[in-house]
């Protein structure tokens, strides 16, 4: 096989073409969706693997455009953070998580916790409780019923900018969750000092579970867990031997597709009729 330097260079130059060519379409394409209702909520049911009940709802937001098809959160969230939109998109997904609470009727099953993820920008909105709680008056709906999550990166950022907007919420009844915990690099001393309720495994600590064992660290979070007396979490948990690992170190929520999917309204209405009328 012979090299072709500058043939491998129009390959490379292509591809990081295409992908700066993509980027600017989702710039484009990301103002104007919520006008356009290209957005839509899925939730992830979180089950207690004792019980097997499910006791929680993540909130997911999708995207889909009509040039560009199905974007993933991953990739558009950081570019709305970047154009300065997060917020707006954030508080989009709380109004629909409210409308579709009452929809339905998520608000008559007090034993599910609907959980609504936030950007480390959104913090920076002085009024952001209030929007959230605003949203959740307007619907009538139990603020105790509700949940965010933010990632311990977020946490890092602005330490007391944020600690005050967890207290903030906490007054309001909505709990606190620590997403992707274990990937930021909070210290000991101040998670002590942050009020909030439950902390999330990142998906990489079980991923390779057996395979590699990145075990021991979930087995430390889980640990800490215990000793901070707050709820405990993990994610992204796909096989039988990841759950019973996970059981045996004392985290029995699970989140993942070895139970679900995130679902779209219509799929999550079979699922709760399958789960409630039995
Ligand atoms: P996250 O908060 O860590 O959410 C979990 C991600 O893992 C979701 O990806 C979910 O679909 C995926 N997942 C769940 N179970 C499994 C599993 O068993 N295996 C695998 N391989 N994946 C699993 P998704 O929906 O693509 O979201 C990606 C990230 O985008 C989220 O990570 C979150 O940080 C962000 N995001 C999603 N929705 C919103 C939103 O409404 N607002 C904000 N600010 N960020 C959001
Ligand atoms: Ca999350
Ligand atoms: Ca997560
Ligand atoms: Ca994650």
């Amino acid at each position: 096989l012979k090299f072709h330097p500058e043939r491998n260079y129009i390959i490379y130059h292509n591809n990081i073409e295409k992908s700066v060519r993509r980027e600017l379409e989702i710039e484009e394409n990301i103002v104007s969706a919520i006008e356009n209702n290209e957005f839509q909520v899925y939730f992830q049911p979180q089950i207690d693997s004792n019980t097997e009940t499910i006791n929680g709802l993540e909130a997911l937001i999708r995207w889909n455009n009509t040039t560009l098809g199905n974007v993933s959160p991953m990739e558009f969230i950081p570019l709305a953070e970047e154009k300065g939109i997060i917020n707006k998109i954030d508080m989009w997904v709380v109004e629909e998580v409210a409308r579709l609470t009452k929809k339905l009727g998520l608000h008559e099953q007090k034993g599910i916790k609907i959980s609504i993820n936030l950007s480390a920008n959104d913090f920076k909105n002085d009024f952001l409780v209030e929007d959230v709680v605003a949203i959740l008056d307007f619907h009538g709906l139990d603020h105790n019923q509700f949940e965010v999550e933010l990632t311990e990166g977020t946490l890092i950022s602005d330490h007391e900018y944020v600690s005050t907007k967890l207290e903030e919420f906490k007054s309001y009844g909505i709990t606190v969750a620590i997403d992707d915990f274990g990937t930021g690099f909070s210290s000991m001393s101040y998670l002590k000092k942050l009020n909030f309720d439950k902390l999330k495994i990142d998906r990489s600590f079980i991923k390779d579970y057996p395979k590699m064992d990145n075990g021991s660290i979930a087995e430390v979070i889980s640990y800490l867990a215990q000793k901070l007396k707050v709820n405990l979490i993990a994610e992204g948990v796909e096989t039988v031997e990841q759950l019973k690992y996970l059981q045996s170190i004392g985290c029995v929520n699970i989140q993942g597709y070895y139970y679900s999917k995130p679902l779209s309204e219509k799929e999550l209405k079979i699922y709760l009729k399958e789960h409630f009328e039995k």
